[in-house]
């Protein structure tokens, strides 16, 4: 029988995971004074060493996309931070005959949120009503006013800029100063304008003015790749760190958490894991437990931790564990507008992203679709990567001094727009155990059901016809792959997962029959086991998630804090 290596003390807390959930519990309850140990299933990071903001595409091998080309059009590690990717080696899942999921995942301390786009917008109050506003899926069981304190103490603690500006469906938050609009902004601003449709300075973690130690942005325009400076939000340097500074967390990296046990009173006991290091199985005790592996993995995790007590797994006598997986509905276009060819090459430079977006504004009308998206758009002369140039030379013959002259005056005179809206959730949508895959350390994987219903169809359809209008008011031409609403993605709309807001799989509410976890994302089923990342979520609006993760992991964490202390857990 495999030895298996128990750690001597048990600790206060054992959090698993430690990206946007799993850093901010450290740092909420290793300051609240409790002992904390974090499994993480990646390696440390080392920003000096592992982030590559400010390489150029030169400096890498192949200019960064593989050989022959292969990583072309792929969010790949090497214009990326770290040890994030769509596929993992030795660590598969699988989609389900008929469905198509696609699962980015992080390995590494942190997790997603070195690669984040770092857009940071708050739910509105009727996104936690949604059931009581037009009857389908379910309300929270929590309010905006719950949850507002907590996200202004999430912003004022990682920095957000934004403006306030008043908008029903997107609430203002404490924000700092954004940054000034590039012309490409203010180009869709004016034609938005036109077409009456809001747009207004982005609401993004990056700071504008120096906090806590962190610069401000020094405007490199290339978030996803890490921020030496720390002037993004990550976990991994404004979470953990302050978490560390108690000396009250023990971070053990290269941990796979496998299964959470319990005892004999029902209660979660111990969390077995691999020592990726040394491929070996270690045990580590606790009083509580916070699981914030992400959505889908913290899914993985409860369902494969079954015993007599739970043989369907932990925190699942429901049954919704899994369930009620949804993803932001994704569809795309683009503009080409002949005046930028005419711009003179000027600094384009700021933020790695957008400054300014399109926030939900048809809120007040009866649209052919229930909830609601928004829209963030990309464009100008930022440092090109490797593979900007292939549309060109694809659409113009001839090489030499007149090719050169197209790519300049083609590049930057485009603009992407990206939809990104609320799907509800829906009975053919979501993970469960696969009965015979194993990842490389012998853990039962995940198998993924998926499919679109009408309503998200038609939300990609009005997505296309918005992206256009907009377009032909700033006097571009409208481009778009999206076709129509035919074929495996009608109107364009992205494979479920692509958008990385995949969330719900271990839902809360106030009936323990239809949910797993109460208010405080603690299970109704056992009361020293917490489950703060994405998949407490009851509803995916078309706001980012990341936000929201915080503001509800901080408030777990406050509350498991205050239950600790009254001996409660
Ligand atoms: C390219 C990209 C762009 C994005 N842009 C945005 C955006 O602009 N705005 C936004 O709101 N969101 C965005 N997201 C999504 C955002 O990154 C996630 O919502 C967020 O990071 C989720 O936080 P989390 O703590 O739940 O999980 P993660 O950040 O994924 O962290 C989970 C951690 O748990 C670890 N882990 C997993 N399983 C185990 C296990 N069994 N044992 C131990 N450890 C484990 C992982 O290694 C990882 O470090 C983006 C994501 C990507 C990849
Ligand atoms: S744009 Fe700003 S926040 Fe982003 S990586 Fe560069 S300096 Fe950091």
């Amino acid at each position: 029988m495999a030895q298996i290596t128990r750690s001597p003390k048990p600790y206060d807390v054992c959090i698993i995971g430690s990206g946007a959930a799993g850093g901010t519990a450290a740092k909420i309850l290793t300051e609240g004074g409790l002992s904390v140990v974090m499994l993480e299933a990646g390696p440390p990071l080392d920003p000096a060493r592992d982030y590559k903001e400010h390489l150029w595409p030169y400096d890498l091998e192949h200019r960064g996309i593989g050989v022959g080309g292969k990583l072309r059009g792929e969010l790949n590690s090497e214009f990326l931070a770290p040890n994030g990717a769509w596929d993992i080696d030795g660590e598969p899942y699988v989609s389900a005959p008929g469905s198509t999921f696609r699962w980015f995942r992080s390995r590494i301390v942190g997790g997603r949120t070195n690669h984040w786009g770092r857009i940071a917008l708050r739910f509105a109050p009727v996104d936690f009503k949604s059931r009581s506003t037009d009857g389908m899926g379910d309300d929270w069981p929590i309010t905006y006013e719950e949850i507002a304190p907590y996200y202004s103490k999430a912003e004022s603690y990682i920095g957000v800029f934004g403006t306030k500006e008043n908008i029903s469906s997107a609430p203002d938050g404490v924000f700092m100063p954004p940054p000034p609009p590039r012309c490409t902004e203010v180009l869709v601003k004016k034609a938005c304008d036109k077409a009456g449709i809001l747009c207004v300075p982005s609401r993004m973690a990056i700071l504008t003015k120096p906090l806590n130690g962190r610069a401000a942005c020094h405007y490199c325009a290339q978030c996803g790749r890490g921020c030496v400076t720390a002037s993004n939000f990550s976990s991994s340097q404004v979470m953990i760190p302050s978490a560390q500074d108690t000396g009250r967390l023990t971070l053990i990296t290269n941990a796979m958490a496998r299964e959470i046990l319990v005892g004999k009173d029902g209660k979660a006991e111990a969390i077995s894991y691999i020592d990726k290091t040394t491929r070996t199985e270690k045990r580590v005790n606790a009083r509580a437990f916070v699981v914030a592996a992400s959505a889908c993995e913290s899914a993985r995790l409860l369902l494969n931790s079954r015993s007599r007590l739970f043989p369907d797994g932990l925190a699942n006598s429901s049954g919704v564990v899994g369930r009620y997986l949804t993803d932001s509905v994704g569809s795309s276009g683009a503009g080409y507008f002949p005046q930028l060819a005419k711009v003179p090459p000027h600094n384009h430079d700021g933020v790695g992203g957008m400054h300014m977006y399109i926030p939900w504004w048809k809120f007040d009308r009866k649209n052919e679709f229930l909830r609601g998206y928004h829209i963030e758009f990309y464009g100008g002369r930022f440092m090109p990567g490797a593979g900007d140039f292939d549309g060109v030379c694809e659409e113009y013959e001839g090489y030499g001094a007149p090719l050169k002259q197209k790519c300049r005056s083609s590049y930057g005179s485009y603009i992407g727009f990206e939809g990104r809206g609320e799907m509800i959730p829906n009975e053919n949508s979501y993970c469960e155990i696969d009965p015979d895959v194993v990842d490389r350390w012998g853990i039962p994987v995940l198998r993924f059901h998926w499919r679109w219903s009408d309503n998200e169809i038609r939300m990609a359809r009005d997505m296309q016809e918005t992206f256009r209008s907009i377009v032909e008011a700033g006097g571009g031409t409208f481009q778009s792959k999206a076709g129509d609403g035919s074929g495996p993605h009608p109107y364009g709309i992205t494979d479920g997962g692509v958008i990385i807001h995949e969330l719900g799989t271990a839902r809360m509410g106030t009936n323990p029959k239809t949910s797993a976890l109460n208010k405080y994302c603690q299970a109704h089923d056992v009361k020293n086991l917490f489950v703060t990342d994405a998949a407490c979520f009851v509803s995916n609006p078309d706001k980012n998630p990341t936000l929201t993760i915080l503001a509800l992991s901080w408030r777990a964490s406050e509350y498991l804090l205050e239950q600790a202390k009254k001996g409660n857990v």
